[in-house]
């Protein structure tokens, strides 16, 4: 069953009558770029476990005419005129996601998810306070300490990580932290964590030391809101999240925070780390917030991680050392060494295959693993009978042989080809 909201075709007129032709004949140099794009999507298979596909109702709100819009500062307070429209979108978009995550406030301006949690730290921290955050080898995204990163550069990161055995996060070793650097904030998130987060315990570590809690929930918020995994607001002072990933919007970053907060919070994405907000995205995220209230997409997110199981313990079979064991969510993080290869030569080698995903850091020893995601399949239609196939194609083109990786290649393309991300 196609999980897909809807089934126009990219190709159609889209919202305001424009269409594809306009841009090819004004600018076919882009058109052909847009058109690859377009079948590279649909030609290979997604895993990164960052991407999704999005609905024709998303992409039609965002290319339309409030992309023209300016509209700095909020709704009923903005430094701009004609701002009727603007306000009306973004309180649609407010107003769902409090409803959607029970949330007392919403934030929708913030422009990624790096952004939010920028936000985040401007609203509950100043300059050289010290954080107790993942570190970047065990899951932490780049905004929680990297040294490359603003976060790296203003504040003071202690990071804590997982069990080298389990690959389970260290309660412990996150209590002792925060209980012997007093850290001003703790955050807990990761880019690659395939668990659940237990809010609960991150939160009572925090008051046992007076420290707030920021949720950097961008992964998991799309099954939060699905049912399909615990929601971090009733504990979080404040959950950062992106609209993208498994949440099917469009890209781009959210707040949620107690009315307390709420203020702070909105002074701290605008006119603190942002300008005027981008009204065609804060319209396209109302529309996938409305999606992800309904019953299909408490479906969906089921069927992601229903897949995302079904394709760890086949990869796991194919001799892979799936980390944890195994997945809670869309997420899997691996190391592929026993097949004799390292997460870059297995990234190339299953591109070589049309088989699409990152490599990630490995907490403990220095090779890279894989990180993949069951999202985008999932929005295609995929169900656990096709992650058999995808672990079996992982074997084919992970094996240095290129008579077998172009038979993958030609495999994933049948594959693919019956489960077009936008039909016709
Ligand atoms: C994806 C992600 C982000 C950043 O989102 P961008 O939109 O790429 O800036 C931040 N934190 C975590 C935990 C993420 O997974």
């Amino acid at each position: 069953m196609p999980v897909t909201a809807a089934a126009a075709d990219l190709r159609e007129p889209n919202a305001h009558g424009a269409d594809a032709d306009v841009l090819r004949r004004q600018d076919p140099e882009i058109a052909d770029v847009l058109a690859g794009e377009g079948r590279r999507q649909a030609d290979s298979l997604q895993l990164i476990a960052a991407e999704n596909f999005v609905s024709p109702a998303v992409l039609a709100a965002l290319g339309s005419p409030l992309a023209n819009k300016y509209a700095e500062g909020y709704p009923g307070a903005r430094y701009h005129g004609g701002c009727e429209y603007a306000d009306a979108a973004e309180r649609i978009a407010v107003q769902r996601a409090t409803a959607l995550f029970g949330a007392e406030h919403a934030n929708v301006q913030a422009h990624s998810g790096s952004s939010a949690v920028l936000a985040a730290y401007a609203a509950l921290l100043r300059p050289g306070d010290t954080v107790l955050a993942m570190g970047l080898a065990h899951g932490g995204h780049l905004t929680h300490g990297s040294p490359a990163n603003f976060s790296g550069r203003w504040f003071d990161f202690v990071p804590y990580g997982v069990d080298a055995e389990s690959g389970l996060i260290d309660h412990e070793q996150v209590r002792v932290l925060a209980h012997e650097h007093r850290p001003k904030a703790i955050v807990c998130g990761s880019i690659s964590y395939p668990r659940h987060i237990d809010y609960a315990a991150f939160r009572e570590i925090a008051d046992e030391v007076g420290a707030c809690l920021i949720a950097d929930a961008a992964h998991p918020m799309g099954l939060v809101a699905g049912g399909s995994a615990p929601s971090p607001v009733p504990y979080a002072d404040v959950v950062c999240a992106t609209t993208h990933k498994v949440l099917r919007g469009p890209r781009g970053g959210m707040l949620l925070c107690g009315g307390e907060l709420a203020e702070r919070i909105d002074r701290a994405v605008s006119p603190f780390t942002q300008g005027g907000a981008q009204m065609h995205t804060i319209a396209a995220k109302a529309v996938a917030l409305g999606e992800a209230a309904s019953p299909g997409f408490a479906a969906y997110t089921r069927q992601v991680v229903a897949n995302a199981r079904a394709l760890a313990a086949a990869l796991a079979r194919a001799g892979l050392l799936i980390t944890t064991g195994g997945t809670d969510t869309h997420l899997i993080t691996a190391d592929p060494a026993p097949l004799g290869v390292d997460g870059r030569t297995a990234r190339a080698r299953l591109a070589a295959a049309g088989i699409v995903l990152d490599t990630c850091a490995l907490p403990y020893g220095d090779g890279r693993g894989i990180r993949l995601g069951t999202a985008a399949v999932t929005t295609q239609g995929m169900g656990a009978a096709d992650m058999e196939r995808i672990a079996a194609l992982f074997t084919a083109a992970l094996r240095d042989d290129p008579d077998a990786a172009g038979k993958a290649r030609a495999e994933v393309r049948e594959l693919v080809g019956r489960y077009p991300p936008y039909r016709g």
